[in-house]
């Protein structure tokens, strides 16, 4: 178990136990320096954002004799699946691991940002005011239209919550899904920029959603309403966001990803180190940013890592995982 973080030991640990295998874990990534280490062991998991190496890699994982790789996140981009397959190395994924997870950090940065408690606070800490503005009132959930721009997993997790709230909840997809009509009313996109309150985004980054929030969608969304990303940075230009949000186009924003994000989320990092889009954004009182941690849950941890264990299993006793890639 390559790549293996302080809070996924105890999960391994359990799944070992109660499946009476050996799981040998090291914060090592998998990469050509590090491969070796796997022979003589029976499967491979690993959970990193970088560059599993060259296609020696692959070569010698298939030499000991391996016949997977198991990736303990939804992305696979780290892997180069022509080496995988020219090597009969069969790629699991965890896929959905918590859809919960994400739709409810989305939906408590909205709460943070409708009943203004980031703006109280800075009030409060900086200015000792404690007093209430007329213009500080808030809004109640069950008043409000929610715009949900993409409705999968994730997307329709939050549906459900929004709904259960007593919100009014649109949907824009580019599939319909017959099992959302409870919980939603599909509309385009420009209905739902237009109409909602809150507008949260739940597509994942594809040329057709990069930048699918630009300068144009922010002046449809009402001046009034909150812009929640959870997804992916790059679906918002993050510089007509900063505009927009200067402009009082927009009352505010939920960010759990930034389009620059790589370079300082998940890390700690020099002063000098840190973009200045992000410090601009996070002076806002108006905004909230997380560092991409909406699915970072006890559930989703043990899931990652038991359903990757799970799958090593299935594929190394010569069975199939309906997480395996097909390519
Ligand atoms: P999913 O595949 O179940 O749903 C994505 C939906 O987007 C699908 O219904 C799809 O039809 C729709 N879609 C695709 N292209 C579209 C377009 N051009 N316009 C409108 N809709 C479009 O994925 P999911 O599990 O719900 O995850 C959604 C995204 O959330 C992921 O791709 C990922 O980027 C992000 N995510 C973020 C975190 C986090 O911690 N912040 C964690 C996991 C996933």
């Amino acid at each position: 178990m390559f790549g293996t973080k302080a809070q996924e030991k105890q999960y391994a640990q359990d799944w070992a136990q109660k499946t009476g295998n050996e799981v040998h874990m090291t914060t090592a990534e998998l990469n050509d320096d590090t491969v070796d280490q796997v022979k003589g062991f029976d499967g491979v998991i690993t959970q990193q954002t970088t560059s599993l190496g060259s296609p020696k890699v692959y070569e010698k994982l298939a030499s000991f004799g391996i016949k997977q790789i198991g990736t303990r996140t939804a992305g696979y981009d780290m892997i180069d699946l022509d080496s995988a397959k020219a090597n009969g190395l069969t790629i699991t994924r965890v896929s959905i691991y918590s859809p919960r997870a994400i739709a409810e950090m989305g939906v408590t940065q909205a709460m943070y940002l409708l009943r203004r408690i980031g703006e109280f606070n800075q009030r409060m800490n900086e200015e000792n005011d404690f007093s209430w503005s007329p213009s500080m009132a808030s809004n109640e959930i069950y008043n409000l239209t929610v715009g949900l721009v993409g409705v999968g997993h994730i997307g329709g997790a939050t549906a459900q919550i929004y709904k259960a709230l007593g919100a009014k909840v649109l949907g824009y997809d580019v599939a319909y899904d017959p099992e959302m009509e409870p919980f939603l009313t599909y509309a385009d996109l420009d209905t739902v920029l237009e109409k909602s309150d809150i507008v949260s985004l739940h597509t994942p980054l594809l040329k057709s959603t990069a930048n699918i929030i630009n300068a144009d969608a922010l002046k449809k969304m009402k001046k009034t309403a909150y812009l929640i990303n959870v997804a992916r940075g790059g679906l918002v230009d993050t510089q007509a966001l900063i505009s927009a949000l200067k402009n009082h186009e927009i009352a505010g924003a939920g960010l759990d990803t930034l389009a620059d994000e790589t370079t300082f989320f998940a890390k700690k990092v020099d002063a000098a180190d840190v973009p200045e889009d992000y410090k601009e954004l996070a002076a806002m009182p108006n905004v909230v940013v997380t560092p991409h941690v909406a699915f970072f849950t006890s559930t989703s941890v043990r899931n990652m890592v038991q359903i990757a264990l799970n799958d090593t299993a299935t594929i190394v006793n010569g069975g199939h995982s309906r997480n395996a890639l097909i390519y």
